[in-house]
């Protein structure tokens, strides 16, 4: 045989052959540098051996003891087999009974010493263990005093075939173990080896080792993520952007109905300084919802426009498209600043003529969905480009828009205040500005988490709402009777023509990601002037959207959201004058959903609920599913390892800067592996 690689296929190991090669497949792992990176799951810690006479029911535990009694055979009905027998050690006995697995009797001889590793039964005075592992004591300790890797299964696998699978995958790769770091990164932030790495975290000699390899091996994922990420973006623009003439902020914000919050200027000037320091702007501002992004990047606008540059603001939904259009426009048309619209929906004619508004440079401002991308869309002088997201956008999206114009100004909008650490995985080495102020004469909205016992008296809250006037918004977590009419969810075509059935004087409303962007918009706009009083709706609305009267927000089995989504729903209603609620209705008995429910009803702070989120549900969901563009991670926990993102980041950050394509001979383990998670994250990487 050809000296194994990494690209050796997993068949080439003895005791895998087609059969437990598909199980394997169906893991992901096709060869055996796949089989290196399928960490184990969990581990199991057999290193403390106890007295017999301390064991205590139901906990897994190691003995050393010494078989006193010849094991018997027994068959019990059904043609069970029962092996028994009797250890000791100097504390006291055990019982050890093995199920159908009759030929343990010739490796086990009574009068010898072995140790043994299950879960212990108490009966009265007697103590025992059933299927144990075991070995005798003389061996080295595979299976007991150790720390053993708990692996993820599939039907066809179990635990030992693929401990024997990594262990040969192990010797067979020796030193070739892959390695995507630069030793001299190895070295400054004292890093194991690859080799011992790889070898501590599959079969880890103890606790500090395990730590030592994790640690490694976190690092090197979150370095490869971050480089590839860097890649992508291309090196943070050194060369000249658009410089701004100076204008007068005042004069903008005088023309306003409102004063801007402290927290607005404050971000606005950042921008502002930003825009006219000649380099190119490349910031995000965090704001919870309600905090007056909008008016922010309105400013940015003015700003540029004053300067006779373009701006070009993408919104992720065809709704907040319109919607920020519309406000847009009202901020800007008293300057005599001309606000067009681009999206999907809109006739060639519409597109037509807001193209031609671009090119010729007589509209300031396009508002528009990912139709904005496209290739006949061409600015005059575009110089500021705003994404208002909740993460949809990826990198490549941005970038793609960016180069409608000469290096332009970049400015993101979040409303998922992100740890600081996780912004700048996602969007880079971006300067970040935070409105952690809501305008005045907000209230807080009183929120509740009930179970669905209690739908007569929320019915008659709607009543009580309703009849002073205000709108109601319900959020189911799907759109019909679907797939799986057993999972119990709330439907909202159902849900609403219950709803209606109930309040049949009033007017309910249905909205979802399957009509049409024209239907939704027309419902949307009903609820907005106030024709509708319920409105039934998915997570459409769940950005954005602006109805200052809806004053209760009702989400059916909450237990499916979020608690940052949680969060934008509740985000819908508090927007006016009108003391507003949430009711979060959920079945769910389960503890965390309690307690994220929990945290919904005793904060208001964005901020505290992301941290909350990313916590209890881990990063994967931290975002709802599939929003965050992130690869998934094999080792590393952005919640837990939070430091080592930071540090991983930043050297990243300092190996692209001298070596911006990873073009140097050193590098290119590393460029393969970040081409490779690019590769494999393909379009949603973000
Ligand atoms: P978000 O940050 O969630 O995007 P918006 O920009 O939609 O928030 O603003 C929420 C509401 O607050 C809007 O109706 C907006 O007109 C209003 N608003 C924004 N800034 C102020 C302010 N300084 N004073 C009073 N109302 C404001
Ligand atoms: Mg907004």
């Amino acid at each position: 045989m050809q000296s194994p690689t990494l690209n050796t296929s997993i068949k080439a190991l003895s005791g895998v052959g087609e059969a437990r090669a598909r199980a394997f497949a169906r893991l992901g792992v096709t060869d055996l540098g796949g089989l290196l990176s399928f960490f184990p799951r969990a581990y199991e810690d057999r290193t403390v051996i106890k007295p017999i006479a301390m064991l205590m029911e139901g906990e897994s535990a190691c003995v050393h003891g010494i078989i006193a009694t010849e094991p018997t055979l027994s068959r019990v009905r059904g043609g069970l087999e029962l092996v028994k027998f009797r250890v000791v050690d100097d504390s006291g006995s055990l019982d050890v009974t093995f199920f159908n697995q009759s030929y343990v009797r010739s490796q086990l001889h009574r009068g010898e010493g072995y140790s043994f590793y299950g879960r212990v039964s108490v009966m009265g005075a007697r103590r025992g263990m059933t299927n144990p592992a075991f070995e005798p004591e003389s061996s080295e300790g595979r299976v007991t005093g150790r720390i053993m890797p708990v692996y993820r299964l599939t039907s066809g696998l179990n635990q030992r075939a693929v401990m024997s699978a990594v262990r040969q995958a192990l010797d067979l790769v020796g030193e070739g173990v892959p390695d995507a770091l630069p030793e001299e990164i190895v070295r400054r932030f004292e890093l194991c080896q690859a080799r011992y790495a790889y070898e501590n975290v599959h079969f880890p000699a103890d606790f500090t080792a395990l730590a030592l390899a994790r640690r490694r091996l976190v690092f090197e994922e979150l370095f490869v993520l971050a480089c590839a990420l860097g890649l992508l973006r291309g090196s943070r623009e050194e060369r000249d952007g658009v410089r701004l003439r100076e204008a007068e902020l005042e004069e903008f914000y005088s023309s306003l109905p409102f004063r801007p919050t402290g927290a607005q200027r404050r971000a606005v000037n950042e921008a502002v300084a930003d825009m006219r320091s000649g380099r190119p702007m490349d910031r995000l501002i965090q704001g919870d919802v309600g905090s007056g992004k909008t008016l922010a990047a309105a400013a940015c606008v003015w700003y540029a426009a004053k300067s006779g540059y373009q701006s070009a603001f993408m919104a992720p939904t065809e709704i907040l498209a319109a919607q920020h259009m519309e406000t847009l426009s009202g901020f800007l048309a008293p300057f005599g600043m001309v606000v067009r619209k681009l999206t999907g929906s809109m006739t060639a004619r519409e597109k037509r003529e807001t193209l031609a508004a671009l090119t010729s440079g007589e509209c300031q401002l396009c508002v528009g969905t990912h139709a904005l991308l496209t290739e006949d869309v061409e600015f005059k002088n575009l110089a500021l480009v705003i994404t208002d997201e909740q993460h949809r956008f990826g990198v490549a999206q941005r970038a793609a828009l960016a180069a409608k114009g000469n290096r332009p100004h970049i400015l993101i909008m979040s409303a998922t205040p992100i740890p600081r650490t996780l912004a700048l995985i996602i969007y880079g080495d971006l300067d970040v500005s935070i409105i952690d102020e809501l305008p005045p004469g907000r209230q807080k909205v009183d929120t509740f988490a009930v179970g669905s016992a209690y739908r007569k008296r929320i019915n008659n809250f709607i009543r009580r709402l309703t009849g002073e006037g205000r709108q109601v918004y319900v959020v189911c977590p799907r759109i019909e009777e679907g797939e799986d009419l057993n999972d119990g969810l709330m439907s909202a075509e159902e849900h609403a023509s219950e709803l209606q059935r109930e309040f049949p004087d009033l007017r309910v409303g249905c909205v979802h990601g399957r009509l049409k962007a024209r239907e939704k918009d027309a419902i949307m706009s009903a609820f907005a002037a106030g024709d509708i009083d319920i409105l039934v709706s998915t997570t459409v609305i769940e950005v954005g959207v602006d109805v200052p009267n809806a004053a209760l927000m009702i989400v059916e089995n909450a237990e499916r959201f979020g608690l940052s989504q949680l969060h934008q729903l509740r985000g819908r209603v508090g927007r006016g004058t009108h003391k507003s609620y949430c009711i979060l209705i959920s079945d769910s008995k389960g503890e965390d959903t309690r307690e994220r429910l929990a945290v919904m009803t005793h904060t208001n702070d964005g901020f505290k609920i992301a941290e909350e989120d990313l916590r209890l549900r881990g990063p994967g969901d931290f975002f709802g599913s599939r929003q965050h563009g992130l690869p998934e991670l094999h080792v590393a926990d952005l919640g837990a390892d939070m430091d080592v993102l930071k540090t991983a980041q930043s050297a990243a950050m300092d190996l692209l800067a001298a070596d911006p394509g990873l073009l140097w001979p050193e590098h290119a383990q590393l460029r393969e592996r970040a081409l490779a998670l690019i590769e494999t994250a393909g379009g949603r990487f973000n």
